[in-house]
């Protein structure tokens, strides 16, 4: 997902990767040439002691998103996906598209593609919320990071229903944590912030498995050591992460966002939690340049990343008695569009 670089050293990861014991390799149709390099090298192991996961777009058509899955099929040269994911069930119209699937996905599991279904999503809680409660699914794959935890009640929902829970991306979703600020290193020492990262997750005993997307071999380094480590958090994490949350608090004072969400809706479609949550952790970490790569992705990224800048912010005032905090809203936006701006970009794959 985050850029493939070339084959080689994607061979390369992923030999490291598999030789070191891991056993679970996701991907997606939409990530450039990912299965078509993984196939001829899942030929060289045992693909019984690999749990495949592949993910394909939905589409308003039954047809073409099953064609979507037998192509994936055929450039991972396999016969029958581990797993099999919707990817990105991000919007009310992707989950009403589903609903016309059902019949050719109930058929593709019928005939073997497919052990276990699942999705992917980017989309709001009440959404991921009613997507796991329709009961239809036996693992979802989500945004879920000691830095952004808007999406816990979804675990404990997706947990009560025995669902498979992967995290996305801990590393770079989770904060751009291969190259933390200096304020934040100093903050989690003796640990690194991506180690407390992965840890904190990993106590976590109804998450499954984390997708840590590496891109060249030695990413796989800190996962690979700290794979096993699912006991719970020791009595110097948990400060760690306290002293984390305080440093947070002091920090941002009265201007911090406590990611409610009861302000949307606003009339300019502003993502106003997500955009003060960048605030919040350029602020209290430096974390500047996280928050530079995903505020640029607003209005590029589509339903990947939805809603608009700050600077869009009118004054209407509609999303200030919402807010149970009393925070001056527009300035605050305006305060990180200032910080965040820069050139646009757009992801690495469109749907
Ligand atoms: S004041 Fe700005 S952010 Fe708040 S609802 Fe109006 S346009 Fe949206
Ligand atoms: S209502 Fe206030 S505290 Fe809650 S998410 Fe919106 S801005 Fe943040």
């Amino acid at each position: 997902m985050r850029g493939l670089g070339d084959r080689q050293q994607f061979a390369a990861t992923v030999a490291k990767g598999l030789g070191a014991g891991i056993n679970h390799i996701e991907t997606a149709a939409a990530y450039g040439e990912s299965e078509t390099y993984l196939g001829p090298l899942l030929k060289s192991f045992n693909r019984g002691e690999i749990n495949l996961t592949s993910k394909v777009c939905p589409t308003e058509n039954p047809e073409q998103f099953i064609q979507g899955l037998d192509r994936s099929l055929q450039r991972l040269q396999v016969d029958y996906l581990a797993c099999f994911a919707i990817h990105g069930i991000n919007t009310p119209q992707h989950w009403q598209w589903v609903q016309q699937l059902w019949p050719v996905i109930d058929k593709a599991q019928q005939q073997g593609k497919f052990k276990h279904l699942g999705f992917s999503t980017h989309g709001s809680l009440p959404l991921v919320q009613e997507v796991i409660a329709s009961g239809k699914f036996a693992f979802v794959n989500l945004h879920y990071y000691w830095f952004n935890q808007h999406l816990a009640p979804a675990i404990a929902s997706a947990h009560q229903r025995d669902m498979g829970i992967f995290i996305i991306s801990p590393a770079d979703k989770g904060g751009q944590l291969y190259t933390p600020p200096r304020t934040l290193q100093n903050l989690c020492h003796p640990f690194t912030p991506l180690g407390l990262t992965y840890r904190f997750l990993l106590s976590d005993s109804r998450i499954t498995t984390l997708s840590i997307g590496p891109a060249i071999p030695e990413e796989l380094d800190q996962p690979l050591s700290l794979g096993d480590r699912l006991e719970p958090l020791s009595e110097q994490e948990q400060a760690i992460l306290e002293n984390l949350r305080h440093h947070q608090h002091q920090a941002l004072g009265t201007a911090a966002c406590h990611q409610c969400y009861q302000c949307l809706p606003c009339p300019e479609e502003i993502n106003i939690p997500e955009i003060l949550r960048l605030r919040n952790l350029a602020v209290a970490f430096d974390m500047e340049n996280f928050g530079q790569y995903r505020y640029q992705m607003l209005e590029n990224a589509g339903h990947w990343f939805p809603g608009r800048k700050g600077d869009r912010c009118t004054d209407c005032g509609d999303c200030l008695p919402r807010c149970p905090h009393n925070l001056a809203i527009p300035d605050l936006l305006r305060d990180t569009h200032q910080r965040l701006r820069g050139k646009s970009r757009r992801r690495l794959w469109q749907d």
